[in-house]
């Protein structure tokens, strides 16, 4: 395969990619279209958590695909019921509300805390969420994320979203008002270069929620689904969040994402939420295969083996060359360089067949499938230190 320039031209250019294009996929493993084999630690975004193109998912695909694709929203169907199950008997929530993306499930847990506020708290619909935070990209969403190249973009933005420093707990106090409603946040926030909402402060949040009777909303898009060694974020700290949603892995790299509730917060009435092809059977079949997958015996405490693994190794590489912290959960960890080398390095590890992002100019962030081994992380180590010292 060669790649023609007018095809290129006849996407919108949003973001500059590679002239290359990617064919297919197998495990930790990627090809373009040249052949050429890439050690994929981006996995689409922390989206195919079981790797690219598991059998199981294939599996689950072409089981439902050829039975059922779309009944409709407005019917029941045999997948989406399952896997709300499922999810309801794995969290601390009771009901779900599927949606395709990670930006529409926070959209609809903004609506439900809104309506929530209509009728719980005088119209209160502030909800408070962290600078730095990463919510997603519909209008609402960007207004919600607090990342500060987005501040001129497509004003005026939505309102209701004032913002706190992650970590700062008074911040949080200072902004509560008779009109706030909720508090927001990932528990690791990803985009912004992973860093951990302290488990400390998930518990303070917790209490001043219920001291003020808000809702305390995790958006788990990211940290969801096995990501940091848990099912979900919460868990290391033991709170109950009242709302909480899922995206990205949760699919396996299919688009499906979730809006989990608490039935105390469930008050959503006929009419006020929806979407064609919200709880698609093909969709929830993949979602139940993934949520099974993690929930076998000894799968999630070889997440936390590895993602230590993988923790230590890129400690050792970073005390090597002088380089700052290593941050994260599980298999969500960023390593600080201290200089901002990180884009030379990735576009230099992709050369050399590595797939790294880099979330900040100094930050690396590996989100690698939940199921690589230690051989593939040795391997990803070996090749980064070539890059590393190809450098100076
Ligand atoms: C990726 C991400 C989103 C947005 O998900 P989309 O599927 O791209 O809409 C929202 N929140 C967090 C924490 C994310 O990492």
């Amino acid at each position: 395969m060669s790649i023609q320039t007018e095809e290129l031209d006849a996407l919108m250019y949003i973001v500059d990619r590679p002239e290359i294009v990617f064919v297919e996929g197998q495990g930790s493993w990627i090809s373009d279209h040249t052949g050429k084999k890439y050690l994929d630690f981006i996995q689409g975004w922390a989206v195919n958590c079981l790797g690219h193109s598991p059998k199981v998912l294939v599996d689950a695909i072409n089981e439902q695909a050829g039975r059922l694709f779309s009944p409709s929203p407005a019917f029941y169907n045999a997948p989406m019921l399952k896997l709300a199950k499922q999810l309801a008997e794995h969290s601390c929530f009771d009901r779900t509300f599927f949606a395709n993306s990670g930006a529409e499930a926070n959209e609809g847990a903004l609506k439900l805390a809104r309506k929530w506020g209509q009728k719980n708290r005088n119209g209160a619909y502030e909800i408070i969420t962290m600078e730095h935070g990463f919510h997603g990209r519909t209008l609402a969403m960007m207004s919600a994320s607090g990342k500060p190249q987005w501040e001129p973009l497509y004003e005026p933005k939505v309102p209701g979203f004032p913002k706190a420093p992650l970590n700062d707990l008074d911040a949080v106090v200072k902004l509560i008002n008779d009109k706030t409603v909720g508090i927001m946040l990932e528990p690791i926030q990803g985009e912004a270069g992973v860093y951990v909402a302290e488990d400390g402060y998930m518990r303070e949040l917790r209490a001043l929620a219920d001291e003020h009777n808000l809702l305390l909303i995790v958006d788990e898009v990211q940290t969801g689904m096995g990501r940091t060694g848990k099912l979900f974020g919460y868990e290391h700290s033991g709170v109950e969040p009242d709302i909480m949603t899922l995206g990205k892995g949760i699919g396996g790299g299919i688009p499906l994402a979730a809006l989990m509730a608490k039935e105390s917060a469930c008050c959503f009435e006929p009419g006020d939420q929806g979407g064609t092809y919200n709880g698609n059977p093909i969709m929830t079949a993949v979602g139940s295969a993934v949520l099974e997958t993690m929930t076998a015996p000894d799968f999630l405490e070889e997440v936390t083996a590895t993602g230590n693994y993988m923790r230590e190794k890129l400690g050792t590489l970073s005390q090597a060359h002088g380089f700052g912290e290593v941050r994260g959960r599980g298999m969500l960890q960023a390593l600080n360089l201290k200089q901002e080398i990180a884009g030379d390095i990735s576009a230099k590890a992709m050369e050399q067949g590595l797939l790294l992002n880099a979330p900040r100019p100094d930050t690396l962030r590996f989100m690698p499938a939940l199921n690589t081994s230690r051989e593939e992380v040795d391997q990803m180590i070996d090749i980064l230190t070539g890059v590393i010292n190809s450098l100076n």
